[in-house]
């Protein structure tokens, strides 16, 4: 049987891009992808990359105020949002035609709209051609999920945050995961007055726990008003902006409300039921260790699988089903030992367990340091980090590295190295430090504050 492509890749995602350049460029397939959307997907358009550029310019105000404690006669003005928003489209809009080249450059087909599975080879695109291919790919991300609260709809979500008219006075985040904590922070560091609600009795669920206390601490003491074991009864059209009914009792007013409660698979309505192919709970598409769905010529990758939701870990998804069904080198994406940050201010770096997680699978010895760094220190500020390890104390190896610090998500990028590739306390200890530098302190610990 002939098809009219080896690959059919819906979704212009990390993920999806990065298995159609792979399998045409690098492995020859014929490939063809569609993106309903603008190309680049969550990560580029709404996501990671805006996100890190709002981090860059919130964090300005804290900088000019270390820079006058070390002498300089430096005042900050006003923040024109206007302006940055303008210049955040300009660079996304390079980054969507960086991506749109990388795929023209490997010879990929790209349909600018939405296509539709209707068998296990054949697609409907929104124009109403039909397309087949010996292959699909799924990579359709995910979408922010509001609970069905009364007034939810006068809410905005990440998706909306970056096209704001105005930033807002007085703003309300709800959810304690890493969409709401960073942008508790962003928003607070542009100016805004930020209030946190959260459900769960300390934000970040699923970090270390000493982590999780040290950056709420850190957030509170920056002025983020963080409620915990609170959640938003409902949402009231109220004179001067949003009244916000919350389950603490709490009646209060905001000019914006952001919702940030977590994220649902984009399977829906793609015509994958229909056919066999099995959701999740969550709506994910459910793959096996070679990202492959139930029916042999459906493929899954990233987000809309929800199994690590994360950039990279898509990205590697992609590369791997493209090398092991056109390159003919079988690859899996090893799940285990992903690194990420958080991009709060400060940052969580984090790799491995939580001591919570070590302790309930063996022996561990818990190493770690919290002080005052000499930057912020020097500029009178009360801001401290947390470098800690999780050793076995069996095998000596290191499972687990949590960094709560400035610059934590480039500190943990090397750790994760040493840790992936299995080394020692004493590995770490025969490091030699590089000084003076706050992550010297992961090889300068000398005694567990903690065994058992
Ligand atoms: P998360 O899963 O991290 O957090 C969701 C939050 O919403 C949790 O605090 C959760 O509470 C709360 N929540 C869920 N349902 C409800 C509800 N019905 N009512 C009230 N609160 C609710 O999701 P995010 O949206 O923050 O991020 C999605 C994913 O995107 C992340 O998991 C991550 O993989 C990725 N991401 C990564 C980033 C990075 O690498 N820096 C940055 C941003 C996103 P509870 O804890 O009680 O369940």
């Amino acid at each position: 049987m002939t098809f009219d492509y080896d690959l059919f890749v819906i979704g212009g995602g990390s993920g999806g891009v990065r298995a159609a350049r792979i399998a045409a460029g690098t492995h020859g397939a014929k490939v063809a992808l569609a993106e309903e959307y603008r190309m680049g997907g969550t990560c580029v358009i709404r996501g990671c990359v805006p996100k890190k550029l709002m981090v860059f310019a919130s964090e300005y105000p804290g900088t000019v105020a270390d820079a006058r404690a070390y002498g300089w006669d430096a005042q900050i003005g006003g923040f024109d949002w206007g302006q940055f928003r303008g210049q955040l489209e300009t660079e996304l809009q390079r980054l969507e035609a960086a991506y749109r080249g990388g795929l023209k450059s490997a010879g990929v087909t790209v349909f600018d709209q939405r296509a539709v599975v209707t068998d296990p080879h054949t697609l409907r695109l929104a124009d109403g051609q039909s397309v087949t291919a010996k292959h699909i790919l799924v990579a359709t991300g995910g979408a922010p999920f509001v609970p069905d609260v009364p007034g939810a709809e006068l809410a905005m979500t990440s998706n909306e945050v970056f096209g704001m008219e105005a930033l807002p006075g007085r703003v309300l985040v709800v959810g304690g995961g890493y969409i709401a904590s960073e942008f508790a922070c962003i928003l607070n560091g542009l100016g805004c007055e930020v209030a946190q609600y959260y459900r769960g009795a300390q934000i970040l669920r699923g970090f270390d726990d000493e982590a999780r206390g040290h950056v709420a601490n850190a957030m509170m003491e920056n002025g983020i008003a963080i409620h915990c074991g609170t959640d938003v009864i409902r949402l009231e059209k109220a004179a001067g902006g949003i009244k916000v009914v919350s389950t603490d009792g709490g009646e209060r007013e905001f000019d914006a409300v952001l919702y940030a409660t977590g994220r649902k698979p984009n399977s829906k309505g793609l015509g994958l039921e229909d056919l066999g192919v099995a959701l999740g709970r969550n709506g994910e598409i459910i793959v096996d260790e070679w990202s492959q769905t139930a029916i042999p010529s459906i493929y899954a990758v990233g987000d809309v699988t929800d199994r690590i939701n994360l950039t990279p870990v898509a990205i590697r998804e992609g590369h791997a089903f493209a090398d092991t069904v056109f390159g003919g080198t079988p690859r899996k994406m090893d799940h285990s030992l992903v690194a990420s940050a958080v991009f709060t201010q400060p940052e969580i770096g984090t790799v491995g367990l939580s001591e919570e997680a070590a302790r309930d699978r063996e022996e561990i010895e818990v190493y770690a340091a919290a002080f005052r760094p000499m930057q912020s220190l020097f500029a009178g500020r009360p801001d401290r980090v947390l470098m800690k390890l999780i050793v076995s104390a069996k095998s000596r190896k290191v499972l687990g590295c949590h960094i709560v610090a400035p610059g934590a998500g480039e500190m943990i990028q090397l750790a994760a190295i040493a840790i992936g590739m299995g080394a020692t306390k004493e590995q770490f200890d025969q490091t030699v430090a590089v000084h003076p530098t706050m992550a010297e302190e992961l090889v300068t610990m000398r005694t567990p504050v903690r065994r058992g």
